[in-house]
């Protein structure tokens, strides 16, 4: 969730200057979801309702977009080691995006970048069960009872994960390594890699296909579409 102070967020509504934003909380003339708040730098997130003199102030409009992140990208606003990030594609937008969960810097694949708080915070809550599907290169070939472990949850750390639905794509017996789509509900850190690191297997590459109901269809990687009020509304 992105929390903003309280004068930013009303001098980018274009109500007043940061300075004179200031002076209008600190003589109790704003609200926020109800309560007047005269604390300076009270944060506030994308869907407090916020009123100046009682009258409500119009925030951004809200946009959700599908987005092919390639490999070799950070999926944070930024980065201290200076790499291209997921943020960095979206420049000549005029709202400020930031990614729902994170793909690793080697993943690729469908990840939403939205500027809309209350649905990131909703599909990022632990207990939304949204379906991810994985496609992984890994190295080895599988046996039936990894598979088996696979799909009835296995332990990672501390974690006894979901169970996954697990098909075998392709299997290489002279390379020695398989190509494997994995579904998960859950989105731990470095989820993926670990389940099959749980089983001995390492992943070689990776990527995610599919988020919900919503593929990558036919956008290459690198660019984006917008998603429509149905398609968010069926995420919610
Ligand atoms: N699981 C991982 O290990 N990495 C990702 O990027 C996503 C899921």
């Amino acid at each position: 969730m992105v929390l903003e102070r309280l004068q930013k967020v009303i001098a980018e509504a274009g109500i007043a200057s940061r300075r004179k934003a200031e002076k209008m909380i600190s003589e109790g003339r704003v609200t926020v979801d109800g309560n007047v708040v005269t604390k300076l730098g009270t944060k506030v997130d994308t869907f407090s309702n916020i009123t100046v003199d009682g009258e409500p102030i119009e925030r951004e409009s809200l946009h959700t977009y599908l987005f092919y992140k390639p490999r070799g990208v950070v999926s944070t606003a930024n980065d201290d080691k200076g790499r291209k990030t997921v943020v960095d594609y979206f420049k000549d937008l005029p709202y400020r995006l930031y990614p729902i969960g994170r793909l690793d810097y080697d993943t690729s694949g469908l990840l939403l970048m939205t500027n809309d708080g209350e649905l990131a915070n909703l599909l990022m809550h632990p207990r939304n069960n949204v379906a991810k599907v994985y496609v992984a290169k890994i190295s080895g070939i599988l046996t039936p009872d990894e598979i088996s472990q696979l799909k009835h949850g296995v332990k990672i750390d501390r974690h006894r994960c979901a169970p996954a639905r697990v098909k075998v794509i392709r299997t290489d017996r002279k390379k020695n390594n398989q190509i494997v789509q994995l579904t998960i509900h859950e989105g731990q850190y470095h989820q993926v890699k670990r389940m099959f690191k749980a089983v001995h297997h390492q992943v070689e590459k990776l990527a995610r296909e599919k988020y919900a109901f919503l593929t990558l269809d036919s956008l290459i990687s690198g660019t984006y579409r917008e998603l429509s009020h149905e398609e968010v509304d069926r995420l919610k």
